[in-house]
Parts: C-alpha cells; sequence; structure tokens
C-alpha cells in the first residue's frame, strides 16, 4: 500500500491507490473503476479532511495559469496551482490577490475548500463571493460542471463550491479576482493587548494583524498598505531568510528553552516580544512581503469568532493559563480580521465580521492536544467555529446556518458518497471531529 506525504513530509495516510493527473482532461478517468476518492492539494491541513483509505487523487499536477481578464479583473487558474507560483505570477504584472493567506504551500483548491484566510476587515477570506468568481469541477459521475458568479441558476452551487472542503467534486479550475499593485509597506509596532483590539487600526489599513505573546500583555502589530512603486526599493532580506532567521529560529530556540525550564517562560516570552516588537518599515513586491514558508512545524488550532469577542476570548485564554499549573501556551497567538464572507455558506467567517485566533503547539510538545481542547471548551460558548485545515474537536456543524443547504447540493452532486472520508462522515453524522480523549495525530 503506498504511503502519501504531506509537505514537510510526513506520512499522512496510507490509500490503497495515488493517482496524479497533470491535465484537466486527465481527471475523470481519475475517477473511473474507483469506489471512493479523495481529492488532495499541498496536504497543508492539519485536519483530516484530505485523508483516505481508499483513491487519493493528487491534483497538483494541475498548475497552470489558464488566462487572465484585466476588464473584469479575474485570473483562471488550474486548482492545483500552489500559491507562491501564482502570487509571483501576478506580482511581475503588477497585480494582486486581496483575500489570501500568508503561507505559499496551499493549492488555490485547497485553500477555498477550508476558507483560507489572512487579515483587513476589507477583504474576506479567499473563499469569498468577491474573490471566487467562478469554479469549475469534475463531479462524481466523472462529468465537467462549470459555476460563474454572474449566472444566476450557479449561485446556490456556488455558495455551497466555495468552500467545498473537497466534498463536491474535483476542482480543476477557478476564477480569483485581481486587483493593480504591485508593492506593499509593512510596519511592525510594539501594542499592548487593548491596543491590539483597538478598531482603529485594523480599520485604517488594508491588512492588519498582531501576535500576543500569551504569559505577558505584550503583542505585535503589523499593517501592511498597498504603495506604488517606489522610488528607491529598500529591499527588505528575502522572506524566506527573514521567516526563518528572524521568526522561526529565534521562536525555535526561545521554545526549547522553555521546554526545559517552564518557570522561565514568562520571561523568555517578554525578551521574545520586545524583539519582535521593534519598529521597523519595509516596503518590497507584495507576493514576498506576504506570503512566504514556515520552517517551524507547528501543530494550531485557529478559531474563528464573531469580532466583537476577540478581546473577550484572550482574557479567557489568558485567565485559563493562570489556572492551570503548568502554563501551555509558548507560541505566540496570531490574531486576525476579516469581513464576513458573502456567498461562502460553510466558511468560517460566513455571514459575520470574523476575528479568528490560532494557537500553535511546536510539533511534538507533549500535552497540546489537552490544552487545545480547554481553549476550545472556553471559547466555544463566545460562537467559535474552527478553521477546517487545522486541530478541532467538537463537531462544529450547528455553528452554520446554511450547513443543511450545502450538504443538499453535496448529496445532489455525489450521490453515492464518493468524496467522503472518515472526517466527513462524523461531520455530517454530528459526531464529535476527534472522540473522547484521544489525541488527534496531526503531523
Ligand atoms: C504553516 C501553515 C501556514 C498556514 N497559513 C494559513 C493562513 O495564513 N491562513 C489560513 O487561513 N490558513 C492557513 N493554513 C491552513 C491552510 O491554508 C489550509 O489548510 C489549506 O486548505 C491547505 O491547502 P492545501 O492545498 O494544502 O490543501 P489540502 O490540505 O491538500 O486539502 C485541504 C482540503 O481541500 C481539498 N482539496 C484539495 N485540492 C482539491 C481539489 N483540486 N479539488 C477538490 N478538493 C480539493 C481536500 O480534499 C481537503 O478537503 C496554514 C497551514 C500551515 C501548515
Amino acid at each position: 500500500m503506498p504511503d502519501w506525504r504531506n509537505w514537510c513530509g510526513s506520512v499522512r495516510c496510507r490509500p490503497s491507490r495515488i493517482v496524479r493527473p497533470s491535465r484537466v482532461q486527465e481527471v475523470a478517468d481519475a475517477l473511473e473503476g474507483t469506489g471512493r476518492v479523495r481529492p488532495v492539494g499541498a496536504g497543508h491541513s492539519s485536519s483530516a479532511l484530505a485523508r483516505s483509505d481508499h483513491t487519493l487523487v493528487d491534483l497538483t499536477g494541475l498548475d497552470r495559469i489558464v488566462g487572465i481578464d484585466r476588464t473584469r479583473g479575474v485570473v483562471r487558474v488550474e486548482g492545483g496551482i500552489a500559491m507562491r507560483t501564482l502570487t509571483a505570477w501576478l506580482a511581475r504584472r503588477g497585480l494582486l490577490l486581496r483575500h489570501i493567506g500568508t503561507s505559499w504551500y496551499p493549492t488555490v483548491a485547497g485553500a477555498t475548500a477550508t476558507g483560507t484566510h489572512g487579515s483587513g476587515v476589507r477583504w474576506g477570506s479567499v473563499s469569498d463571493g468577491d474573490s471566487l468568481r467562478g469554479l469549475s469541477l469534475v463531479t462524481a459521475a466523472g462529468e465537467r460542471l462549470d459555476l460563474a458568479a454572474e449566472r444566476e441558476a450557479d449561485t446556490a452551487t456556488l455558495a455551497a463550491a466555495r468552500t467545498h472542503l473537497g466534498a463536491l467534486g474535483l476542482i480543476v479550475e477557478a476564477d480569483l479576482r485581481v486587483d493593480e499593485g504591485a508593492y506593499l509597506e509593512v510596519h511592525h509596532r510594539p501594542l499592548d493587548l487593548d491596543a491590539l483590539f483597538d478598531p482603529g487600526l485594523r480599520e485604517a489599513h488594508e491588512h492588519f494583524e498582531g501576535w500576543w505573546f500569551p504569559q505577558t500583555r505584550r503583542c505585535v502589530g503589523v499593517t501592511r498598505s498597498v504603495v506604488g512603486a517606489p522610488g528607491r526599493l529598500r529591499r527588505p532580506l528575502p522572506r524566506y531568510v527573514r521567516r526563518v532567521v528572524g521568526e522561526d529560529l529565534p521562536l525555535t530556540l526561545a521554545f526549547s528553552a522553555i521546554r526545559r525550564r517552564p518557570a522561565r517562560a514568562p520571561a523568555l516570552l517578554d525578551r521574545l516580544a520586545r524583539l519582535a516588537a521593534r519598529p521597523g518599515t519595509a516596503v518590497g513586491r507584495w507576493d514576498r512581503m506576504l506570503v512566504g514558508p514556515r520552517w517551524l512545524r507547528a501543530t494550531s488550532m485557529e478559531l474563528a469568532l464573531p469580532e466583537h469577542e476577540g478581546r473577550e476570548a484572550l482574557r479567557r485564554v489568558a485567565e485559563l493559563e493562570t489556572e492551570t499549573s503548568a502554563p501551555s501556551l509558548h507560541l505566540p497567538v496570531n490574531v486576525r480580521w476579516v469581513r464576513a464572507d458573502r456567498g461562502a455558506w460553510m466558511s468560517p467567517a460566513a455571514g459575520r465580521d470574523t476575528v479568528f485566533l490560532d494557537f500553535a503547539w511546536w510539533s511534538g510538545m507533549p500535552g497540546a492536544a489537552a490544552a487545545l481542547r480547554r481553549i476550545e471548551d472556553a471559547l466555544y460558548p463566545l460562537g467559535a467555529r474552527h478553521h477546517w485545515g487545522k486541530v478541532g474537536f467538537r463537531n462544529p456543524v450547528d455553528r452554520y446556518p446554511d450547513f443543511e443547504r450545502w450538504n443538499a447540493v453535496r448529496a445532489r452532486l455525489d450521490p453515492r458518497g464518493r468524496f467522503l472520508n472518515g472526517f466527513l462522515e462524523r461531520l455530517l453524522a454530528g459526531r464529535p471531529l476527534v472522540d473522547g480523549a484521544a489525541t488527534p495525530s496531526y503531523r
């Protein structure tokens, strides 16, 4: 039985067969003579969404740009194209995407499957109706289905397909909105917890995100604004070097020190926060300033909450930390905002302005699952929904007013449940995504 490894080389599942079509025309053939099938992109999700014991269809071979329509402001791409390739291609042409996450590995179809997002109250996630203007998929019956935002008859199917969870078909092409712009100015500043949640900051900037250093009140605020071509480009270090040397390496070193001597955690985190918050500005090509790699292997649970609950949520988490004898959060908590997603029924940001809180643990840290469960328990009453591609324990379908409509579209496109796996069966049956006290295996 072959094994399928994810982006960092870990075995994620052992499907009975792996198929890798490299052209759209070959995708329907991948479904022939098979029973259950699961599509996979870059395997960047740490939830069990993309796992399969049956046939796994790896769609990363569909990685072409199909065409660009500058008048409509739309780029058509194949579903398996990596964000890294697409963002660089667009930036070279003076175009940008506003609704994306900050990792360069995910594929476009994988990102839309889970409602992948960045941070900026003017924009929704990549699945938002303004962002994802059309999709083409191959259904369970092997037929091609083209959906367009401009066609009224497609509205409901598209609202289901925009955050598809890999359950509606194999996404072969997608239309994404693009805007003019090539450069971003990025500014870091120190903030305290109350200032981080001041609406003025996030409303004044194109992108604004924050990092809270647990066991302290210190935060770092990062603003990003689209700027014209700078006269003289103050070239920042390449994104890879900045992330690895400037962020991942100090965090890994500090984290190792904290693991050895937990009592020193508050002092170390305080020092890290001061280092990270040194004010600074850099200008560069937008793709290099926004998306990048991650060297630090972390397991994370990201919860989407109504925007107004963000401050209260972090207060509850800080309280939890003081209640437990060994404080457990060591990596900075990422705080991001997006405006309500429209026309994407299963997006974690569907129908409400949202704050995302991302709690990350260094992979391999003992006790991580128990700590994540405690946080989930504390924040669930505030209306939390999970990021579909990250850790989650409870069944979240009661959080989605349009879940039944989504499931009806799913059942229409896949009546025999060929695209289901264990994760989706649990979801549809209303069972917890992870049983009882079980520790989920993420990487
Ligand atoms: C280091 C790191 C950084 C991250 N940063 C962010 C971030 O900034 N913002 C954010 O919101 N998320 C972030 N994520 C989460 C990530 O963006 C999502 O998990 C995303 O879904 C991964 O895309 P993928 O191509 O790897 O999809 P996979 O993990 O391979 O699959 C995800 C889902 O998509 C389905 N799928 C994939 N391709 C297709 C296809 N062609 N047709 C149909 N279904 C398909 C799969 O079946 C599965 O259900 C991050 C994750 C990591 C590990």
